[in-house]
């Protein structure tokens, strides 16, 4: 008979571990042996000794920790299988940022995929997310709620535009995640036609060399530091927390934009001082997450962190065993 996976993963105060791996998958404390889905500060930590990952991940992890990303970090790529203490490895695409993956175990004849956090659309800054069919499917649940429903991100950045249109005396102060919201919203702008120089704050430059590093073109970028003329017109990026600090007050007459699916709940919004809300995100919303828990076909499914009990009880109608792992130290402010 096969072992059911509570048997050989298990939660712990550092994490998820994978006892006959001897390993731990985005551990929340300095471990041993850590493997890493993608490189979000909650689910990438420094002080780890050996960590396991796609070769962005561990990029984006030098870029933030410099040493401190890990003692010895071994870069994975997509499809590529390992053993790990009699436990298979394999790395597959979650469509989250640049190198997010999908981690699929194999252990005595039960597969069980922890999926990190992942959506279901397309984006030009990495490759789709790759249904594994598998016994247990771990997942995110950050947009766990019917009321989540994120719209085409064409027709937000279309909104976007023409606001800028709307607004020529004005800048556009867009706050963007520094990984991955904000390269994406970058690359979209440029599908849309958006040619002109965008500018970053200071905080956004080295993830965007990163990605650019990686093959992901952003076209011109420039230090909003640097402009010397008016940026009237202009649409500037920044980290959410500087969309309200004195940073924001040398632009004319900024006009504040956020990008993020939690930009669906307007209350959140207007707390916030956010004009213009895009409901851009980077994590599954409720329709995905019930299309990829058919699309991988488990019979099982623990959820990690997020609004849980909606999506436990949704999955037990279609007759799925689930279950709340409610693991801390997580958080998704920037989805
Ligand atoms: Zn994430
Ligand atoms: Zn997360």
């Amino acid at each position: 008979m096969m072992p059911v996976a509570e048997t050989w993963i298990r939660v712990t105060p550092q994490g998820l571990f994978v006892e006959p791996g001897d390993f731990h998958i985005d551990p929340t404390r300095p471990v041993a042996r850590a493997v890493i889905t993608h490189g979000h500060g909650d689910h990438a930590r420094p002080g780890h000794d050996d960590v396991l990952a796609t070769a962005e991940t561990l990029a984006i992890m030098r870029a933030r920790y410099g040493d401190a990303a890990g003692r010895r970090l071994q870069a994975v790529r997509y499809g590529e299988s390992l053993t790990l203490g009699g436990v298979r490895v394999r790395l597959a695409p979650a469509g989250h940022v640049l190198g997010s993956a999908q981690i699929v175990l194999e252990w005595q004849g039960t597969r069980v995929v922890v999926s990190g956090d992942y959506k279901r659309r397309r984006d030009p800054t990495c490759p789709a997310f790759e249904p594994q069919p598998c016994d247990v499917f771990v997942t995110e649940a950050t947009f766990g709620l019917p009321v989540f429903r994120h719209p085409p991100d064409a027709q937000e950045i279309a909104r976007l535009l023409a606001s800028v249109r709307r607004n020529p005396d004005r800048a556009h102060l867009v706050g963007v995640y520094a990984l991955g919201k904000c390269q994406r919203v970058i690359r979209l702008l440029r599908e849309a036609g958006w040619e002109s120089p965008l500018y970053l704050h200071g905080a956004l430059q080295t993830l965007c060399d990163v990605y650019e590093h990686a093959g992901v073109a952003l076209g011109p970028l420039q230090p909003v530091g640097a402009a010397r003329s008016d940026l009237a017109g202009a649409i500037v990026l920044a980290p959410p927390s500087a969309l309200g600090d004195r940073w924001s007050r040398r632009l004319p007459d900024p006009l504040s934009v956020a990008a993020s699916g939690w930009m669906r709940i307007k209350q959140r919004a207007k707390q916030r001082g956010v004009e213009l809300p895009l409901i851009i995100s980077d994590h599954a919303d409720w329709d995905e997450l019930l299309a990829t828990f058919s699309d991988v076909g488990a019979p099982e499914i623990w959820v990690t962190h997020g609004q849980e009990d909606a999506l436990v009880h949704a999955a037990a109608q279609a007759g799925i065993r689930a279950r709340a792992l409610r693991l801390i130290g997580f958080d998704d402010e920037g989805a």
